[in-house]
Formats: C-alpha cells, sequence, structure tokens
C-alpha cells in the first residue's frame, strides 16, 4: 500500500501538468496526493503543524522553559522544580554502575542495533531484578524502554484508541495526560485524598468508570506526592480493577524508593487475577536519568494480555531498539549495585523531607504532607492569605523573580492551590529555600486581613 502510494506519487509528480497541482489533488485523473482544493502551491504560506503535534503538551516542560520565567539575578538560584536527581552533584551513581558501563563500551560489542525489545541479556537480568517471592517474571514478558516515559507511552497506546479513556490520579505526574491527548486518548480523574495521605479515593475511583474505560494508571510510590501505598490499600485497588475488569498500568518506576518503616509492594504481587503491566526503569533507583532506560514487565496472569503483548511489541519496534550500550551493561548495574548505595540515597532525600516539612510546617498559609517516599512533597497554599496571586502558578512564578526558589506548580499535576518541591537537593540548599519561601509568604501575607 505505502509502496504503492509513493510509487504513484512520485511517477505522477513526474508528469505532472502544473495546472493540475495547482488546482488541487486531480493528478493523472485521480487523487493521490490528498491535500485539501484550496491549498495553495504557488507560495509558502504557514507550514501548519499537525494535530497531533498541537495537541501535544507537556506542562512541567512547558513551565520550566519558558523563557520568560527569570530569578532575582541577585539570589542564587535553588531549582526544586524537575525530579532529576543528578543536578546538584551531591547525588550520583555508584562506582559499580559506573564501571559496568565502562566494561560495556570497551567490550567492543555493544555498538551496533539491538532487538527493539531488548537484548537477550538486558531482558533476562530486568526480569531477575523484578522476580520476588511469589512473583517469578519471564524475560519473555520484559520490554525494554527508552526511559519509563516511553513504557508509558507504549502502554496508553496499546490500550486504548482515540475516544476510549484511561483513568489516571489527581494529583498525578503530567506524562500520562500528554501521551494520552496528543492521540486524542481520553483521560478522566480519580482523586487522591490529600487527608489521608494521598489514598486513592476509592469512591471517586469507581465514579470515573464509564464503558469506555480501558485501564487504570496507578503510581506507586507517587510523584507529586510521595506517598506510599500499604498492601491494604493496593488490594483494595486492585478490588476495584477486578470489578470492572479493568487492567491496571502501573508506574513504579519509584519502586524500593521508600522511607524508613515504609514497605515497597509491587502491584503485581498482590493479585492472582487482575493483568497488570508495570513500568520502571534504571532513571530514579540508579540515579541515571539521562540513560534513558526503563521496562515494561507484562505481568499476564490470566492469559488476557496476549494481545496486549504482541501490541507491545510491535510499538517497541517504532524506534529501532534501545540504548546497546546500557543494555550490555544492565546485568552488571542491577545485580552489582550495592544496597548500601540505595540506602544513602533515600536517607538522603527522607533527612531532606523532615527538614522541609518542619520548616515549612511553621509558615502561615502553608501546609505541607509528609511524604513517606520517592523524591518530593506537595505543599497546600492557601491562597486566600495570599490573595494578589490568582493561582498557585502566579504564586510560584512570582517565588522564583523574588527569591530565585523555583517550585513546580500544582496546577502542572492537575492539582490547583499546591506546589511541588523536589528533595533531592543538597541539605543546606533545602534549608535556605525553606527561609526564602517564609520570608516571601511573610512579605506577601501582608494583603491578608
Ligand atoms: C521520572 C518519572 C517517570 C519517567 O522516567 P524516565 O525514565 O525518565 O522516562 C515516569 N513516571 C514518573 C511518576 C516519574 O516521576
Amino acid at each position: 500500500m505505502w509502496q504503492d502510494s509513493m510509487a504513484s506519487g512520485r511517477s505522477s509528480r513526474s508528469k505532472k501538468s502544473h495546472d493540475c497541482l495547482f488546482d488541487g489533488a486531480l493528478v493523472n485523473g485521480h487523487s493521490t496526493l490528498n491535500v485539501p482544493n484550496n491549498y495553495d502551491r504557488r507560495q509558502w504560506t504557514d507550514i501548519d503543524a499537525s494535530s497531533f503535534a498541537k495537541n501535544t503538551f507537556n506542562p512541567i516542560r512547558t513551565f520550566v522553559e519558558d523563557p520568560d520565567l527569570q530569578p532575582n539575578p541577585e539570589k542564587n538560584v535553588i531549582s526544586l522544580s524537575i525530579g532529576d536527581p543528578t543536578i546538584f552533584g551531591n547525588l550520583e551513581p555508584c562506582k559499580e554502575i559506573i564501571d559496568a558501563v565502562q566494561t560495556s563500551l570497551k567490550s567492543m560489542k555493544c555498538h551496533g542495533y539491538i532487538p527493539s525489545v531488548g537484548t537477550r541479556d538486558a531482558r533476562r537480568a530486568v526480569a531477575r531484578y523484578s522476580s520476588i517471592n511469589g512473583l517469578e517474571v519471564d524475560p519473555a514478558d520484559v520490554i525494554l524502554s527508552c526511559g519509563a516515559s516511553h513504557a508509558l507511552e507504549m502502554c496508553v497506546l496499546c490500550f486504548c484508541d482515540p475516544g476510549e479513556n484511561i483513568l489516571i490520579p489527581r494529583p498525578g505526574f503530567s506524562v500520562y495526560k500528554t501521551h494520552a491527548e496528543a492521540v486524542g486518548i481520553e483521560t478522566k480523574f480519580y482523586d487522591l485524598d490529600p487527608t489521608k495521605s494521598w489514598q486513592v479515593d476509592l469512591h471517586s475511583l469507581r465514579s470515573a468508570v464509564d464503558n469506555k474505560t480501558r485501564a487504570i494508571l496507578v503510581n506507586n510510590p507517587s510523584n507529586p506526592c510521595g506517598s506510599v501505598f500499604s498492601k491494604e490499600h493496593l488490594r483494595d485497588i486492585l478490588e476495584v480493577a477486578r470489578e470492572f475488569r479493568l487492567p491496571i498500568i502501573a508506574d513504579e518506576i519509584y519502586e524500593h524508593f521508600v522511607f524508613s518503616g515504609q514497605t515497597y509492594h509491587p502491584l503485581a504481587s498482590l493479585t492472582n487475577e487482575v493483568p497488570i503491566v508495570s513500568c520502571s526503569g534504571l532513571t530514579k533507583r540508579f540515579l541515571v536519568p539521562g540513560w534513558r532506560t526503563g521496562w515494561i514487565i507484562v505481568h499476564d496472569i490470566n492469559g488476557a494480555l496476549k494481545p496486549i503483548k504482541k501490541g507491545l511489541v510491535a510499538l517497541s519496534q517504532k524506534i529501532m531498539g534501545g540504548n546497546a550500550l546500557i543494555h550490555g551493561a544492565i546485568e552488571s548495574i542491577l545485580e552489582k549495585t550495592p544496597q548500601a548505595f540505595f540506602d544513602a540515597t533515600v536517607k538522603v532525600v527522607e533527612d531532606n523531607a523532615v527538614l522541609a516539612f518542619n520548616a515549612l510546617s511553621s509558615i502561615p498559609g502553608l501546609k505541607p504532607i509528609m511524604p513517606q517516599g520517592a523524591m518530593y512533597m506537595m505543599v497546600g497554599v492557601d491562597l486566600e492569605r495570599f490573595k494578589e496571586f490568582p493561582d498557585d502558578t502566579a504564586f510560584c512564578k512570582e517565588l522564583f523573580r523574588q527569591e530565585s526558589v523555583f517550585c513546580m506548580p500544582g496546577m502542572a499535576f492537575s492539582y490547583p492551590n499546591y506546589f511541588r518541591i523536589v528533595l533531592t537537593v543538597p541539605r543546606e540548599m533545602i534549608l535556605d529555600a525553606c527561609d526564602r519561601v517564609s520570608t516571601f509568604c511573610e512579605e506577601h501575607a501582608k494583603y491578608f486581613s
């Protein structure tokens, strides 16, 4: 088909009569060009972007890459906005991780294309890494991707056609919406409850389901909330999925990234019925977001996901495979990275969470919500107190302009009246940032009567 139309397009063009082409799509008696009749081919006009491109919107990137957003030149910038733990140099991948890639590079075997779903060794290593008691992962059920966001994109595109929908958390990571809405897949929110450590409001989850719903997306531990769901709560969510026979897309990129006293439970380990595709990767836990290596694990518990597995393989073939260098290293990375490395990272984040929580709790008008894991904290803003700001975005912009502290407005997570801070920065910076936020809030609360 494709070749046919290319060929006929080419031959038509070589024989084209100018007038024919300018007037529209009629070439050699049949319309091969498929352009609107009013398309003026005699001059350059605006070359319009596709609706796919125009409907693609990533609120986080749009906000941080806004050229109008300028800090106070007299104060150093403290960026608490982007979830990249490597920015400040206080958190770095350990020697085992670096050595693994060096070995991979020098082996001279990792320069070429690799299979779209990942190399055999990489799939086996991810399967082993993701297997726990009672949850044995088969390498054949692993598909590697270019980061977890690519994994999520494939999942969203695989479950839904345009006009159908997935249920996503509010507040939630914006990329789910970005992937879906670009192609006309709808997203419907279910709510997380800030008064219950951001647990899912199960009533809102149930009522969001309609006859076009194809999957529920669950993000645990959560960005932006830093919440970690208990086993019991995850079972409640699974029960809703079972009730409506809905598969779950589990965004588990923060797997194991939980504070002391908390336990991470892979969703798939808690059900022997609900089909789950789980997305994760090296990005956050191994502190290498720029290496763009993630994966999907298809937990086809009851055999219902065969077509999805096939679909995901097809979608993985859109690009010519992942990063060969990292695939060559991933077995070593996953097996040799010491637990002490992970523990040290989580400790930095947890200590910062406690510091920031205490500091921000004492500021009238702010209400931080203590996280249990991941790398973030949501902070409520009582805009009644800061009346000059119409919304959280205006609050964050002015905070940046005045104090050079960069926070992500809640609206980027579809959750107004909050902002999110990143907890991976050096300790002094978190303290400095909280001081500046305090100064800012004091000054702007003067309009509060
Ligand atoms: C960072 C993040 C991702 C994406 O990770 P990449 O591997 O960099 O694509 C996915 N989901 C959540 C919730 C994240 O915070």
